[in-house]
């Protein structure tokens, strides 16, 4: 059996734009292709930016589109039910899971508690920013020995876990479209972990459960390099082996700028709604940021799954052009 596990761990956040079903597809063609399992996990720790019925909206998103997944969560007669030996597969159901290796970083004296107000925070970005510097955390709560940290919760402070970073080390990690990355510490900000809410953030939680789910390959949009360095750093203090990592180009309009919502359809809904075919749309979406070696431009998702490889998935962004898919559509 193979060891390769991928997911798709979408927000809750609204309709399912076409970039993230094309994340999807390249995750769901990778583990057809290797024979792997793909894991459907919900990242639903911003509860500011949760949209009720999301996660049916994505569900029944993916099942018109035709990209089944092994593992995590379903819908079964209108119910939300989570299938598999790795889970909760909602990170909101994860909050003990996330709260004890949290303890673990404080105590191997990685992450400390930080008491600093917004409006402390303010100030000092806005300082930084004057002095013409990238705004980051300052340290300010660094130093603060855990006992009295220990005492200011139990009178009630409010606080969050930041992760503490050493001073000039360099963090290298290889992605498999980007090649070699290596990050500077000293260019990284003491990410928050764990919010004041006591739900973690989504670089916490994203660690944990990638490790714990033993998700092999991270395939996910670019938007999210910058961060990697700070997941790949997590892994190392943890101990664990980090994943391989494979950062997708985003999806872009004709004008070369990132599809949004403002030009009309963008959601797989949109799509689905107007009546095309899941067959042309997935289709069409393989292939933009992806080349097969062939010429050919009609494929089913039985070759789509034969072909697939990420050694031809491009660095630039792929251009998501309506005419070409309404071509592929049968609407010439
Ligand atoms: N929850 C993140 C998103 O919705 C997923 C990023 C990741 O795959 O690590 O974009």
């Amino acid at each position: 059996m193979s060891d390769i596990r991928v997911r798709f761990a979408p927000s809750p956040t609204g309709f399912v734009h076409i970039g993230s079903l094309r994340t999807a597809l390249y995750n769901f063609l990778f583990a057809r292709n290797t024979k792997g399992k793909y894991i459907l996990r919900i990242e639903d720790t911003d509860r500011t930016r949760f949209v009720e019925g999301a996660i049916e909206n994505l569900i029944e998103s993916m099942e018109w589109a035709g990209i089944k997944h092994d593992e995590g969560v379903f819908v079964e007669d209108g119910k939300v039910v989570q299938k598999g030996e790795y889970g909760p597969y909602v990170q909101s159901e994860r909050l003990d899971i996330y709260k004890k290796y949290i303890d673990e970083l404080i105590e191997k004296g990685h992450a400390y508690y930080c008491f600093c107000s917004k409006d402390r925070l303010d100030k000092v970005r806005e300082q930084q920013k004057a002095e013409g510097k990238v705004p980051k955390y300052d340290g300010y709560c660094r130093s603060i020995d855990i006992h009295e940290a220990k005492e200011r919760i139990a009178n009630g402070e409010e606080y969050v876990v930041r992760l503490k970073l050493p001073a000039n080390k360099n963090i290298e990690f290889n992605d498999l479209v980007r090649g070699k990355v290596t990050i500077n510490t000293n260019d990284m900000d003491d990410q928050v972990l764990m919010k004041s809410d006591g739900f973690p953030t989504y670089h916490f939680a994203v660690v944990i459960d990638d490790h714990l789910m033993e998700i092999s390959h991270v395939v996910r949009g670019e938007e999210w390099l910058p961060s990697t360095p700070k997941h790949v750093f997590m892994f190392e203090t943890f101990g664990w082996e980090a994943p391989t990592y494979v950062h997708l180009p985003t999806v872009l309009n004709k004008d070369k700028k990132k599809l949004s919502k403002r030009q009309g359809d963008v959601s797989v809904t949109d799509f689905k709604d107007k009546g095309y075919l899941p067959e042309a749309l997935d289709n069409y979406l393989a292939l933009v940021g992806w080349s097969p070696e062939s010429n050919e431009e009609i494929f089913s998702m039985e070759d789509l799954i034969k072909e697939f490889s990420f050694d031809r998935v491009s660095k630039a962004g792929g251009v998501f052009d309506k005419d070409k898919l309404n071509w592929i559509n049968g609407q010439y």
